[in-house]
């Protein structure tokens, strides 16, 4: 590794560099090998000079959040891992609508806005990540998702330089922004007036349901597949019985019948199949070795072709 860009780095940012840190304990499958430099900023100054610097110097880099939608190489990252988190977690609260830093994680955004009797992003207590990566990745559950709720976004572009960006500019889709390269800082959020109460025991209720239907505490990333475009029709099984439809990926697998499916450490969660968890001292390769058997099966007894949903990072 050229120490060029990691001394230049040191030299213009504030936030801690830390060098070879190994990227396991940063994501939620405690899986992955180390990165060449981890910055975490202090603010968006420090990620515009870090953009630059190693833009200049040619030097891949990537933005981490709270790491829960990521499966990183056993080798780990070459380059740059611009860590966003308590520097950039600031809200300022307006009447409906707020400022978020994207350093906040979404769980606390969506107990403090309930508690201020805010709906839109409640029903996204049980997402893991921060609003950054919820913005970037269009995360949702039970009906919701950001782009309910985004008037607009700031962001550092590749460029290194700050640009905000309204919701109406930005190519939204299926839990994903298309942003692209940038790293987004800020968003401002509008909310619908509710009753504290119901919002609160809403939020009760959709963590008893995660608790009870996904393996919530093991290591893992969420669902690793987005859900099929449209559903698969499976043929009625004897005479009366109705034909099946196939709407979520975790039912395709459980359906091509590799619930429970084991390689190395890691597991097919037979709790809910979209699951891949990292029973411990799973390797990446552990897991991709799943992910191949899960979309091979797929595609020959549907002829669906499963995408990810997890980010994969280093090339696992
Ligand atoms: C148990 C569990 C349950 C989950 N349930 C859901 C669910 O119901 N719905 C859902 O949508 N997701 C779910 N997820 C996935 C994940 O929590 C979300 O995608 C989350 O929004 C990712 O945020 P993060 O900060 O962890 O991002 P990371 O995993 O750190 O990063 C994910 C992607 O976003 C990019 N990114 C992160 N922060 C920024 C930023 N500030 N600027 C630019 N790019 C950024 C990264 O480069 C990467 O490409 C679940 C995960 C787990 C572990």
């Amino acid at each position: 590794m050229s120490i060029a860009w990691t001394a230049e780095l040191r030299r213009a940012c504030r936030g801690r560099l830390l060098l070879e840190e190994p990227l396991a304990p940063y994501t939620t499958y405690r899986i992955g090998g180390p990165a060449d430099a981890m910055l975490t900023p202090d603010g968006p100054g420090d990620i515009q000079r870090a953009v630059e610097i190693v833009g200049r110097h040619g030097v891949p880099w990537l933005v981490l959040g709270l790491g829960s939608n990521m499966l990183v190489a056993d080798a780990g990252f070459r380059g740059l891992v611009i860590h966003v988190g308590k520097g950039l977690a600031e809200v300022t609260e307006g009447a409906n609508s707020w400022t978020v830093g994207a350093g906040l994680p979404t769980p606390l955004l969506a107990r403090r806005s309930a508690r201020r009797g805010l709906g839109g992003v409640h029903r996204l207590v049980g997402v893991p990540g921060t609003v950054g990566g919820g913005v970037y990745m269009n995360a949702g559950a039970h009906g919701q998702e950001f782009r309910q709720v985004v008037q607009s976004v700031t962001l550092v572009n590749a460029s290194g330089e700050v640009e905000q960006r309204r919701a109406g500019d930005i190519p939204w889709r299926y839990r994903a922004s298309g942003l692209g390269e940038v790293v987004v800082i800020e968003a401002e959020l509008r909310f619908t007036p509710g009753d504290p109460q119901s919002l609160e025991e809403e939020i009760a209720d959709h963590l008893r349901w995660r608790k009870a239907g996904t393996p919530f505490s093991e290591a893992c990333c969420g669902s690793v597949f987005r859900n099929p475009a449209s559903p698969v029709t499976l043929p009625s099984e004897g005479s009366g019985a109705e034909s099946r439809e196939l709407r979520t990926a975790g039912q395709l697998i459980d359906a091509v019948g590799l619930k429970g499916l084991r390689i190395g450490g890691a597991e097919v969660s037979p709790m809910h199949a979209n699951y891949i968890v990292n029973l411990g001292g799973a390797s990446a390769s552990d897991v991709m070795g799943i992910i191949d058997a899960v979309r091979e099966q797929a595609r020959r007894e549907f002829g669906v072709a499963l995408e990810l949903e997890v980010q994969l990072v280093g090339n696992p």
